[in-house]
């Protein structure tokens, strides 16, 4: 047990379940799951006001495994779920939670053959989760027996009565024996569902999110983006791109997300780092010097690891994950616009997450405004626009006023065209930093001509793979090496491609058309303090 999953301990949740929640990356209840789990494990009927995003499915799934009899091999836990999506997420949960237990647990539901599920029931199932359709076909089949069920939960009723389950569940809520407990958590409480908790549970505990108002800091301006669980990275790449965003703490729920939302952006070339419970004083305190310094760019964080951070001139607080409350959320909004100054918030979240988006809207009285994802275009325009600001301030800086530079810059305006000469140089620099366009970025990259200056080094069409004679044993980061490789040879880090450190060496793969500069650029670097040498890649490394 970590020191942080004590507070699934003090909750009475025993240390086999807290292995696994350790495992799946949690490292502190939820607030529903802290109100709900004790009241649960004791045995009580519940009913819950809560949706998606706030842990409610572990905040009774944690108390029903425990409560569990591992010798029973009929199903003792009936849980009915409005869709076969929910019914799988809820299955894979108390797979997860119960893993240490060896429960058997089972999803059924519609368009999955029958056959393979009366099999799997026939062969001893703890917890059985189903749409209410495929229930009643199983009882009236007698293929699932319910005369063993000790904890039964109704989810998302609200969702299973606007299904036109209403019926169905009254009908399976017949053939459960009388002594049971039972459960129901629904986003709303319309009159049927109302009337369902009055007329089958025994003095139940009620719990909601969200009633106290808390209000969110004005400072902040605040917006959310809808999207699929799969597009998330690519999602966060475009806006952090599209925003410009250098200073930023990106929320994840769990541990396990941080870290491979950290490794996604660093493989992506962002300066990205993790920070959360597993990491020593030591590491934690060097990822926030270098979120300080502005060498991280991207501060991966739990809630916990988050809590009391000391960080200023945070602009952006980006809700990978939404928070489990309103409380959360506007915890961590904080993080932001201090001293006066204007911060933005931006909220991801998955369709199903709409509804405790507004809830926390509601409770926190702010405005989230919609925004959709920017395109690769829109991407691509916007580094364009930076660019442009690059070179007014180059210009208004005196950037190459020496001779030299004068003189070409005298003989290439009598030669050419001013505007065409100067789209050309606008466009070798974009060229450079990756700004050039949806074709040649990383975004959408479409095909890229294969390097003729280099041997293949077995790198991704378009880069060339480069040895590089450090690696973990010295310490490294792929940040050490998105850094200093966009330093030294002044191209934009979000050009770099995959890194991969081992313990002597470290492989970067960089844009075949930046690989020489690049090569030459680290005869001068060092990184941690090392020298290193750079060359291309043999392939079959
Ligand atoms: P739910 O609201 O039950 O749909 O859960 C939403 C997501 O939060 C799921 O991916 C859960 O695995 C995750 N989750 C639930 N409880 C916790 C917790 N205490 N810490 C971190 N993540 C959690």
């Amino acid at each position: 047990m970590t020191e942080l999953t004590q507070g699934f301990a003090a909750l009475g949740v025993n240390p086999l379940i807290i292995e696994a929640l350790d495992e799946m990356g949690f490292e502190e209840p939820s607030p529903i799951q802290a109100a709900a789990i004790p009241l649960l494990l004791e045995g009580k009927d519940l009913v819950g006001q809560a949706q998606t995003g706030t842990g409610k499915t572990a905040a009774f799934a944690i108390p029903l495994l425990q409560r569990l009899d591992p010798e029973e091999p009929r199903p003792q836990v009936l849980v009915l779920a409005p869709t076969r999506e929910l019914a799988l997420q809820v299955a894979d949960e108390f797979g997860k939670i119960g893993k240490r237990l060896r429960v058997r647990e089972l999803a059924v539901y519609g368009g999955q053959p029958i056959e393979r599920q009366i099999k799997a029931l026939r062969a001893g199932v703890s917890v059985v989760i189903g749409t209410p359709g495929r229930i009643m076909d199983h009882l009236e089949r007698r293929t699932l027996k319910l005369d063993q069920i000790r904890a039964f939960v109704l989810d998302e009723a609200d969702e299973m009565l606007s299904m036109g389950f209403i019926e169905d569940i009254e009908e399976i809520i017949g053939h459960l024996p009388a002594e049971r407990q039972t459960i129901c958590f629904s986003a709303t409480m319309p009159e049927p569902i109302l009337r369902i908790t009055e007329r089958y549970t025994r003095t139940p505990a009620r719990i909601s999110l969200g009633g106290r108002g808390i209000a969110a800091p004005p400072a902040i301006d605040q917006a959310y983006f809808e999207i699929r669980e799969r597009d998330k990275v690519e999602a966060l790449t475009r806006i952090v791109d599209h925003e410009a965003i250098s200073r930023a703490i990106v929320f994840c729920r769990t541990k396990r997300e941080c870290d491979e939302l950290a490794t996604a952006l660093q493989a992506r070339g962002y300066l990205a780092e993790a920070i959360h419970g597993d990491l020593n004083q030591v590491q934690r305190n060097r990822v926030l010097a270098r979120f300080k310094e502005g060498q991280v760019e991207l501060l991966i964080a739990t809630d916990v690891a988050a809590r009391g951070l000391d960080v200023e001139n945070v602009t952006h607080v980006i809700n990978y994950d939404i928070a489990q409350s309103p409380e959360s959320h506007v915890h961590r909004i904080g993080r932001t616009g201090r001293i006066g100054r204007e911060g933005m918030a931006f909220t991801l979240i998955h369709p199903r997450e709409f509804r405790h988006l507004k809830l926390i809207e509601r409770a926190t009285q702010a405005r989230i405004q919609r925004r959709s994802v920017p395109t690769a275009t829109d991407v691509a325009e916007r580094a364009l626009d930076l660019l442009g600001e690059r070179i007014d301030s180059l210009v208004t800086g005196g950037a190459g006023q020496e001779s030299r530079f004068m003189d070409l810059a005298a003989r290439l305006l009598e030669e050419h065209e001013p505007d065409r000469l100067v789209a050309a140089l606008v466009a070798a620099m974009a060229e450079n930093r990756g700004a050039a366009g949806p074709e040649t970025g990383r975004l959408g990259s479409g095909p890229v001509p294969e390097g003729h200056d280099f041997p293949n080094t077995g790198a991704e069409p378009g880069y060339v793979r480069l040895f590089m004679n450090i690696g973990a044993r010295h310490r490294v980061t792929p940040a050490d090496f998105v850094r200093t490789i966009a330093r030294k040879a002044d191209i934009s880090g979000g050009l770099i491609g995959a890194i991969d450190i081992y313990d002597d060496f470290t492989f970067v793969e960089v844009p075949k058309e930046v690989a020489r500069a690049v090569l030459d650029a680290m005869e001068h670097a060092s990184i941690q303090g090392r020298g290193i040498h750079a060359e291309p890649a043999r392939p079959g490394h």
